[in-house]
């Protein structure tokens, strides 16, 4: 838990195509903080062709790091506008444990904190699998499983209606060289974090809602409930730590605010999943965007 006050940033961590954007967008619907990720931002940079998109496009290409003064100072620009006033996902950054300090340092300065690191584990065969057929939405950043050669669907992104394409640095020699990349620079930035006592480690390698739910139970979402003999799925709604027995304030993934004295009993993410209220499991089974069906928003 981080002191009152500080505005709390989530870091998503994970080797390329563990998941992170896909769960990064749910995770933002959910909280209502703005999703940051690096690498969307410097292939926005890239498309302006501003003076740090092209300074990037080498390292971006060949699947390198982008220097870190270039990356933190874009980052750090993005995290000082208002939409992260109440904090942020920050996805694909800190990458080498050089940007984790002088993140952290800045961060600091700026009345804000990494409250959780998450981690998503996933192993490396099925990484490259899953990059090598992955088609991706230019506007909202959906990744669509297909093959390389064709397009999923009709090519098109079923929420924007925008044409699906691949990025050019998805190819299989540069992924492979991404992954190492990852492996070597990043890995310090996770022990960095563990030692912190602020990483939370989520095994990747299951159904997208499966990991949806760990996700929301390690950033402080627990499961309550058993009214109409079904478990909710409660998120704090203050975007805190919440702990057992502590009083809380939360808003259930179907709509409702509720308070701790309402729904006493606590149970687990195996009770939500036998039992889930179904407009919660809607709620986490949805398509990235997708959520606002789900009940009145609240906040
Ligand atoms: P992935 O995680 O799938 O490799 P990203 O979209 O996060 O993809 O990043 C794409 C590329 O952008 C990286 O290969 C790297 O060149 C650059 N990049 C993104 N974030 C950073 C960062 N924090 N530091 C240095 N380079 C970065």
């Amino acid at each position: 838990m981080i002191r009152d006050g500080i505005r709390p940033i989530i870091l998503l961590l994970g080797p390329p195509g563990a998941g992170k954007g896909t769960q990064a967008r749910f995770l933002r619907d959910t909280l209502g903080v703005p999703h940051l990720a690096s690498g969307d931002l410097l292939r926005d940079h890239r498309r302006l062709g501003t003076p740090l998109g092209l300074a990037a496009q080498e390292y971006m290409d060949r699947g390198d790091l982008v220097p870190d003064q270039l990356v933190i100072d874009m980052v750090m620009e993005r995290l000082g506008r208002p939409d992260a006033r109440r904090g942020a996902l920050l996805d694909g950054m800190p990458r080498t444990r050089a940007q984790a300090e002088i993140v952290d340092q800045m961060l600091a300065d700026r009345l804000s904190a990494v409250r959780t690191a998450l981690y998503l584990d996933v192993p490396t065969t099925v990484l490259v699998e899953r990059i090598a057929g992955r088609w991706l939405c230019p506007s909202c950043q959906a990744a669509y499983p297909g093959r390389s050669s064709d397009p999923p669907g009709n090519g098109t992104c079923v929420e924007c209606r925008d044409r699906l394409y691949q990025r050019p640095d998805d190819r299989p020699e540069v992924v492979q060289h991404r992954i190492e990349v990852y492996l070597s620079a990043t890995v310090p930035v996770i022990d960095h974090y563990a030692k912190l006592g602020l990483l939370v480690k989520i095994d990747g390698d299951r159904s997208v809602s499966t990991v949806r739910m760990a996700l929301v139970i390690s950033i402080g979402g627990v499961v309550r409930g058993r009214r109409r003999a079904r478990w909710h799925l409660f998120v704090s709604h203050d975007f805190r730590a919440v702990t057992a027995g502590s009083e809380w304030h939360g808003r259930t993934l179907c709509g409702h605010i509720v308070s701790s004295r309402m729904d006493p009993q606590l149970g687990t993410e195996d009770d939500f999943r036998s039992h889930p209220c179904h407009e919660c499991h809607v709620a986490i089974r949805a398509r990235p965007g997708g959520i606002s069906h789900t009940g009145p928003r609240t906040r």
